[in-house]
């Protein structure tokens, strides 16, 4: 393993003209435990360094990957949109990788904090949930209610916790947030009660004005969603597509657009150089 990361140093920016899609998959029982994988990847730009388990390095796997050409636009478009959002009053961050951002999420959350969170594909996608619960937060988890009457209880208190941790449908370039709800709580709680909201959002969710926003909630957010509920009984879950549905079973009911954070830094923004969620 060392020999392989000597290669990847010394050949520098030569590794970005090798046509490697997953380079090198490795163990790392042959590196020296205080290899620090942080300074590696800050160190080599074009290639992305993943290793989940950075304190534990003598048993760890680590992947070295060329970024692709996507996530070299995001990570030229993020620290753009990071601007936009704060002229907007949202506090907000840009990651290339998973990792950083989670831990940026946990420093923001004060560890007396009661925590909750709406239905965010990312959010569990990244164990933003399972996290909270393991590091000790008092949370509220509708998933565990015992009962449907149990379930709406919980997400009533979640309006009131102190840190909800949300996804988002849409953002656009100028930094404004699009989303649509069929209960609305989690658009409630993003506007009103929690005493912070922080959305985590895969870059894939960026667009670029207002108008293509609501045409993204309408064409992938609300019809892909839909799909985890194969019991509803809407257009797009029988053709995939958006039908402007009046059903009973729509997920559609609250269009909401987050024009500015307020008050100023309640909404935090957290945004990250990979597709998450839909
Ligand atoms: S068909 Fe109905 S439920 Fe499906 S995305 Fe359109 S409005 Fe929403």
């Amino acid at each position: 393993m060392a020999a392989v990361v000597g290669l990847a140093f010394s050949q520098g920016g030569v590794l970005g003209r090798f046509d490697i899609t997953r380079a090198y998959s490795v163990t790392l029982n042959v590196l020296p435990p205080s290899l620090d994988c942080k300074r590696i990847y800050k160190t080599v730009q074009c290639v992305k360094i993943s290793c989940p388990l950075w304190a534990r390095l003598a048993k760890t796997q680590m992947e070295v990957d060329v970024k692709t050409p996507v996530e070299t636009m995001y990570d030229k478009l993020g620290p753009k949109v990071v601007k936009a959002l704060e002229k907007r009053f949202f506090e907000a961050w840009y990651f290339s990788d998973i990792p950083e951002a989670v831990e940026k999420v946990f420093s923001l959350i004060p560890k007396t904090d009661t925590v909750s969170w709406g239905g965010s594909t990312t959010a569990v996608s990244i164990n933003l949930t399972t996290l909270a619960a393991e590091k000790g937060y008092t949370v509220i988890d509708r998933d565990k209610a015992a009962n449907p009457e149990e379930r709406i209880e919980l997400m009533r208190k979640a309006l009131l916790c102190d840190t909800y941790l949300a996804g988002t449908n849409a953002i656009s370039e100028d930094g404004q947030l699009f989303n649509v709800d069929k209960n609305g709580n989690r658009t409630a709680a993003m506007i009103y009660g929690p005493r912070q909201v922080i959305v985590v959002a895969g870059m894939n969710k960026i667009v670029r004005a207002e108008a293509d926003a609501w045409a993204r909630l309408k064409a992938i957010a609300a019809p892909a969603n839909a799909q985890r509920f194969p019991h509803l009984k809407t257009p797009c879950n029988e053709t995939g597509s958006c039908a402007e549905c009046l059903s009973a079973d729509s997920i559609c009911a609250y269009f909401v657009k987050t024009r500015l954070s307020m008050p100023k830094g309640k909404i935090k923004v957290i945004l990250i150089g990979k597709n998450l969620g839909f």
